[in-house]
């Protein structure tokens, strides 16, 4: 019996991404985010494609060093806290370089900085409010990590909030109070996340960090990721395991949510909420059977989901499905779900087997 619910994750496909981060961002450094194990593709799995970057970026001491462990050896930003416990074992790594966002963080680091040397980012915060020193205090952290032996300053980082939507002009108001922040200090600047990258070229500046292009997902509301020239990393497959015909006006799974509007074939598909698939999926959420797009069907439930068949009418069990991938954008699943690619990528469960390709 073939795999149950099966990732098959193309590293190729981030090379290309890559390119089209590189082609969109000329002669900027890229700092790949590969927090959450690669937005859930394995950083392992990965790791020779991810060898292309200039530095990385991830949101722990712990995928720092799953990042090591994978023979990847770049600067690594790490975009979140690092905890006390952690701080002695960062020493052993040069190359990791810690984001300064409060004043707590920062007195932690500065302690330790004359017997661990360490580069570091300066994090303002330009209107997302969620991590960040406010831009009128950029002079006197600069003064602060100058006048800090062992810190040196690696740049300055801010994080835009709605740079998705070309239209929002909340990402102009943050490149602003960003750049007259900084406009007589010294350092490299990084603002641009994909949407940046994608959407907004005043925010390449010096260093951009994709992550969620990188694994094939759009980052813009209005554009697909085939539009922006991207190709998925991911494969989302799992096996047809039973056909049923359905009588017209039978109801199919939990709560009766969805009645066949004539007899029909109806497919069971071995994924369910129990894999990752999102339960919120309404009936209409597009699956591909070799290639032949059908919508799903009634309630997703923990191991199943039902797939209409009517437009695969030679589908046998045993054929696989595709929940996303090339056929199926994980952007439009997310969409119908309610959500977004990059949750869909991260929420898989260890029920999937993996496999690189
Ligand atoms: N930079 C920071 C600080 C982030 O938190 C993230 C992800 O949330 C990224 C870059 C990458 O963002 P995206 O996946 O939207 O490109």
């Amino acid at each position: 019996m073939s795999e149950r619910a099966r990732a098959e994750i193309h590293p190729a496909a981030l090379r290309h991404n890559l390119t089209v981060v590189r082609r969109l961002a000329p002669g900027r450094r890229v700092y790949a985010a590969v927090k959450a194990d690669a937005y859930g593709h394995g950083v392992a799995r990965l790791a020779d494609a991810l060898r292309d970057a200039d530095g990385l970026a991830v949101a722990s001491f712990a995928e720092l060093q799953a990042l090591r462990a994978a023979g990847l050896t770049q600067p690594v930003v790490l975009l979140s806290d690092v905890l006390d416990g952690d701080l002695s074992a960062l020493a052993a790594d040069p190359d990791a370089e810690p984001l300064l966002f409060s004043t707590v963080q920062f007195d932690r680091l500065a302690a330790i900085a004359a017997e661990h040397p360490r580069r570091v980012w300066i994090k303002l915060d330009t209107g997302m409010h969620r991590l960040g020193f406010v831009p009128d205090q950029a002079a006197s952290l600069h003064e602060r990590v100058r006048a800090t032996p062992g810190l040196t300053l690696a740049g300055w980082m801010t994080h835009l909030g709605c740079a998705d939507d070309p239209d929002d002009p909340m990402t102009t108001r943050q490149v602003a109070r960003f750049d007259a922040a900084l406009a007589s200090l010294p350092g490299s600047r990084s603002i641009a996340n994909s949407a940046g990258i994608c959407a907004w070229p005043r925010t390449h500046a010096d260093l951009v960090r994709p992550g969620i292009m990188l694994y094939g997902g759009s980052p813009l509301l209005d554009r697909s990721a085939a539009d922006l020239g991207l190709k998925p990393v991911m494969t989302l497959s799992a096996p047809l395991i039973s056909r049923t015909e359905i009588p017209a006006g039978e109801p199919v799974g939990y709560g009766a949510t969805w009645r066949a509007p004539e007899t029909m074939p109806v497919g069971v598909v071995a994924i369910g909420y129990g894999d990752g698939y999102p339960r919120h999926a309404p009936s209409g959420t597009p699956v591909s059977l070799a290639g032949a797009p059908t919508p799903l069907v009634g309630r997703v439930s923990m191991d199943m989901i039902t797939v209409d068949l009517r437009r695969a009418p030679d589908a046998r069990v045993g054929d696989r499905v595709e929940l996303w991938g090339a056929d199926v954008p994980a952007d439009a699943v997310a969409r119908a779900a309610g959500t977004i690619a990059y949750e869909l990528f991260c929420r898989l469960s260890p029920r999937v087997q993996f496999r690189v390709c």
